[in-house]
């Protein structure tokens, strides 16, 4: 299966892209995390983003789009995947649809999450996430606590909140959304790729509305076993 998920900033996508690929076994690819790691690592392109995502803007499109050029040229055909934060603007999802016809690799679906934005300056600041490479998990202090406060179940890492998730910066981000990721969902709708749902609810219950839309389309080289 080959998903984007779509959806505003703190609509749960990352959780969910988390549990699709653990559960239906596919890789998980995330700008934002991409991006972060640069940063951490002080490369000059994370040095290049930092100040754009302290801010809350997007990053420029010949950035994101070689980073995923990248990263497809470095995977293997086959591999199914969860794009989670990209693509983010009308140009870079005509980038994606590029490598993708390149790579004989067409989308299964685009899954939007649907949320408002008052209910997710709520769930932000509750927002917390596990800075270790390879790990990444999320939690919410209210809706998915760690069993120890601060603490990641996983790795034992001590969990950090983002400087994005900051009030204002969150409300500048959920503009941007609106001004420029919106775009995607008229553009993949017209392609009849997009499959909708409401993000309210437990996380499980997101996850099965999510696996009701896609379990239809699914193909062979998915190996769940549900
Ligand atoms: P995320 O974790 O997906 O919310 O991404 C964190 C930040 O990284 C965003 O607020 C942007 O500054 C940057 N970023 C991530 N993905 C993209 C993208 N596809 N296009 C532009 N900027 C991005």
């Amino acid at each position: 299966m080959r998903l984007i998920l779509l959806g505003p900033p703190g609509s749960g996508k990352g959780t969910q892209a988390t549990l699709l690929c653990e559960r239906l076994q596919l890789e998980h690819i995330g700008t934002g995390d991409l991006i972060r790691s640069a940063m951490e690592h002080h490369t000059p392109m994370g040095e290049r983003c930092r100040p754009i995502v302290e801010a809350g803007g997007l990053v420029p499109d010949e950035t994101v789009n070689g980073l995923i050029a990248e990263h497809f040229n470095r995977m293997t055909p086959e591999t199914g995947f969860v794009m989670d934060g990209y693509p983010r603007t009308l140009s870079q999802a005509e980038a994606f649809d590029r490598l993708l016809t390149a790579k004989n690799s067409p989308l299964t679906a685009v899954l939007e999450i649907q949320v408002e934005d008052e209910e997710i300056i709520r769930r932000v600041g509750g927002r917390w996430s596990c800075p270790k490479k390879g790990c990444k998990a999320t939690y919410h202090t209210e809706n998915n606590p760690p069993r120890v406060a601060g603490i990641c179940d996983r790795c034992g890492t001590e969990l950090t909140q983002r400087t994005d998730d900051k009030p204002e910066t969150l409300r500048h981000r959920l503009e941007v959304y609106h001004r420029d990721t919106e775009d995607l969902i008229p553009y993949y709708k017209q392609k009849g790729l997009l499959r909708s749902v409401v993000g309210h609810g437990g996380i499980e219950e997101i996850y099965n509305k999510l696996i009701k839309e896609i379990l239809p389309l699914s193909v062979p080289m998915q190996r769940s076993s549900g």
